[in-house]
């Protein structure tokens, strides 16, 4: 789609469109910077550091990821992790019991409960074996109440990158908005699609702390697209959606990019110091490429080796019940000797 077919009114639920949003204590009064003495949002007043609400628009937080990525602060938004964003997303764009999205199975299954929480029809299709989209399927699974296509690329649990040519397609021949989950772009070769929102009013590009990063327990999901889907997300987000020490630690890890560059090579590093260790273990069957933090493995019993692992106090993921994925388990890239024990332990079992 291109910025003259692009109408955010016709995509935005029409509640949404009239709503007047909350305006808070410090969106009114925004330069909460200045030496002032306030006494507006009934806070308690002794300072220790956090009795004060944070910034709604975490205006240095995003100054700092403008910086890193080169885009305007007004196609940003965060949330407290992915997952709070792809809710807002469907919140603001599809009517309970109306609308519809699609999602890519075997992927994330975050889009699928989100759905169903909200009351939205998620019509699944299916990869293709080789787990690419099936874009032949997909277009013809879009019906006028379509809002929202969710594309998980690199795609967990396979842990490929979608094909270029087949997400171009789909940007451009979709009415609605193309939502790009880049959790893990940052292990991938592949490149990300950031630049293409200035290409696609229709793309919303997700990324999140919580993997590369090493943030997982701050919970700071990123989301980039045109700057009217920003506002209208702008206008659902609750107002003080990322404390105060999320926006601290962020500023301050991407403040010290070099160390996550290293930890992100060391990771990939050691994904095939892994991969070949695994071509080892008799009962290891396939192993799928991974562009990811983490291995799909095929094997031969999977609740059964899951559980095997299990007792020898070893964790990892089982995602045999997932479509395409008979059979599998899905390890995480741990450190250096945690990738060893596990090694160790699939060959003594
Ligand atoms: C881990 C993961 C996320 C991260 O969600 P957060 O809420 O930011 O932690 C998002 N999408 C996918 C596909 C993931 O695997």
């Amino acid at each position: 789609m291109n910025q003259n077919e692009f109408d955010i009114k016709k995509l935005v639920r029409s509640n949404i469109v009239k709503l007047k949003p909350y305006t808070s204590a410090r969106d009114e009064f925004k330069d909460f910077e200045r030496k002032m003495v306030f006494l507006d949002a009934n806070e308690n007043p002794y300072n220790n550091g956090l009795n004060r609400y944070p910034d709604p628009q975490q205006i240095k937080l995003k100054t700092k990821i403008c910086e890193i990525q080169n885009v305007a602060i007004d196609n940003i938004l965060l949330g407290n992790g992915s997952d709070e964003v792809l809710d807002l997303i469907i919140r603001a764009f599809c009517e309970p019991k109306m609308d519809n999205i699609i999602s890519m199975p075997p992927t994330y299954g975050m889009y699928k409960v989100l759905s169903d929480i909200n009351n939205i029809k998620n019509k699944e299709v299916v990869l293709t074996n080789d787990f690419q989209i099936n874009t032949v399927n997909v277009l013809s699974t879009i019906d006028k109440n379509t809002k929202l296509i969710f594309i998980c690329s690199p795609n967990n649990p396979t842990g490929n990158v979608f094909d270029s040519s087949t997400i171009k397609q789909l940007l451009e021949n979709f009415k609605g908005l193309v939502v790009l989950d880049e959790a893990y772009i940052d292990f991938a070769e592949a490149k990300s699609w950031l630049d293409d929102i200035k290409n696609y009013p229709n793309l919303i590009v997700m990324q999140t702390l919580s993997k590369a990063f090493g943030l997982a327990g701050i919970r700071l999901g990123i989301c980039y697209a045109n700057a009217e889907i920003i506002q209208v997300l702008n206008k659902v987000k609750p107002p003080y959606n990322v404390n105060q020490l999320t926006q601290e630690k962020a500023l301050e890890i991407l403040n010290n990019l070099d160390l996550i560059k290293s930890q992100v090579r060391e990771i990939k590093k050691n994904k095939i110091k892994l991969t070949e260790a695994l071509k080892n273990i008799d009962f290891i069957e396939k192993i799928y490429p991974s562009e990811a933090n983490f291995i799909l493995v095929k094997v031969d019993d999977a609740d059964k080796r899951y559980q095997q692992l299990i007792k020898k106090e070893i964790v990892v993921r089982n995602r045999g019940n997932q479509i395409l994925c008979k059979n599998t388990l899905r390890f995480t890239i741990g450190t250096n000797e945690e990738n060893k024990r596990l090694i160790k332990e699939l060959k003594s079992i």
